[in-house]
């Protein structure tokens, strides 16, 4: 018989992985320790449909529950992983140790936090899970004053929802644009504007320096009267568990391309992983939706004992408005953005070059270009 199998994290990547396993045929004993009381799901709409009220909950998860049971997969919900021995090669919980013949750790990443501390007037949000996005949909609408902390992705996706759904939106950003690491200053100027149009109130270059009762004081000496405050400054990979097991982290569990920890027994997959990218040349930890995708089923076949190599070049989307966008790639330092006009300010593409190749290329609303742009950017990195 073979040894069980054991997967902590109840996100995308460990449910992926999961499902994996069986599709590859695999009928040996399966653990799946998940932290939260739901199956497996999908976060990409806890920002945009279900945080609009659009999507029920259930169509964000991978499998309903029942597929769980009907392929034999022991879910359990609402169980941490507190510890892993191993040399005993197990993983405590509440309920006692599970044994492990290989273990995928997929425990992802949370909010990244700042020293605000709700006041009596004011409460201080942060939106990784389903209850948060519950919460903060239930403060949402006309007569509501959202201030959003931090204009990256979140911050910008809840932004456009927020005003989607009447509410009065105060966005602020310590940068001269939002999402600007990522886009470049051009590409992160046009979403300004879109987000202007739209009637958010984008303030950059200032960040809260203190909340004080109803007010947020900001860094520039202005201050705002929000309703509420979300905070959304990026994640940080759960990597705890990993790191008091012994295994090498280093933001985020090191693995190699495929997907192998420190320990040959232990895999590590998703936002909490940090690979060896053999097209790259260097470790990434990627936090995105088809990373958690591609490297779950990556894990199962290396949790099989085949031979993994994971290559997939990292892509994220982003949905704000009417304004879909894609991005595929990687952009080391020095790359030079290129944009390339489309039909309107809401359709175009950019690349980033490194001398005359690719490196990376989004688009806005073109989407028969996906694998174009994605072809184009791995020729880059293939040779
Ligand atoms: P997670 O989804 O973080 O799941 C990890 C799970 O492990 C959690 O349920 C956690 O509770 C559990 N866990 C942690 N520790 C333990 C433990 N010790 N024992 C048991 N369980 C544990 N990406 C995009 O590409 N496009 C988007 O538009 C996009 N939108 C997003 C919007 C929001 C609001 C958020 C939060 C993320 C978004 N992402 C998006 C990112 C994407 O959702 C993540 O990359 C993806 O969720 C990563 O999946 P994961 O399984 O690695 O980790």
């Amino acid at each position: 018989m073979s040894e069980p199998i054991v997967i902590v994290g109840g996100g995308l990547a460990a449910g992926t992985a999961a499902v994996e396993l069986r599709e590859a045929g695999h009928d040996g004993y399966v653990v799946l320790l998940a932290a939260e009381d739901h199956v497996p799901y999908e976060r990409p709409p806890l920002s945009k449909g279900y945080l609009l009220g659009e999507k029920p909950a259930d169509a964000t998860h991978v499998q309903p529950r029942e597929w769980y049971d009907e392929h034999g997969i022991d879910l359990r919900t609402g169980t941490s992983a507190l510890a892993v021995d191993l040399e005993a090669k197990s993983v405590a919980t509440d309920d006692g140790p599970v044994r492990f013949g290989k273990l995928l750790i997929a425990t992802g990443a949370r909010a990244r936090r700042l020293p605000l501390e709700s006041t009596d007037a004011l409460d201080v949000l942060y939106l990784r899970s389903m209850e948060e996005s519950t919460t903060l949909h239930e403060r949402l609408g006309e007569g509501h004053h959202l201030l959003v902390v931090g204009g990256g992705w979140i911050g910008m996706e809840v932004a456009a929802t927020a005003r989607q759904l009447g509410t009065t939106v105060t966005v602020v950003e310590p940068a001269e644009q939002p999402m600007l690491a990522a886009l470049g200053a051009e590409v992160a100027a046009r979403f300004a504007e879109v987000h202007r149009g739209h009637g958010v109130d984008l303030r950059t270059g200032t960040s809260v320096e203190r909340l004080d009762g109803a007010n947020a004081v900001l860094t520039d000496g202005s201050s705002v009267s929000p309703d509420t405050v979300l905070v959304g400054v990026g994640a940080v990979p759960n990597e705890e568990l990993a790191r008091d097991a012994g295994l090498e982290v280093d933001n985020g569990v090191v693995v190699d391309a495929g997907l192998r920890s420190s320990h040959p027994d232990v895999y590590a997959a998703g936002d909490v992983a940090r690979a060896v990218h053999p097209l790259l040349g260097e470790k990434i930890r990627v936090e995105h939706w088809q990373n958690a995708i591609s490297q779950g089923k990556a894990a199962a076949h290396a949790l099989l004992g085949e031979d993994v190599s994971y290559e997939d070049l990292p892509y994220f989307f982003t949905d704000q408005y009417d304004l879909g966008m894609e991005f595929f790639g990687h952009v080391p330092d020095g790359s030079v953005v290129r944009v390339e006009p489309g039909d309107s300010d809401t359709s175009f593409a950019a690349w980033w070059l490194r001398g005359d190749d690719p490196v990376a290329a989004m688009h806005v609303n073109q989407w028969d270009r996906s694998d174009e742009l994605r072809d184009r950017v791995r020729q880059t990195w293939a040779t």
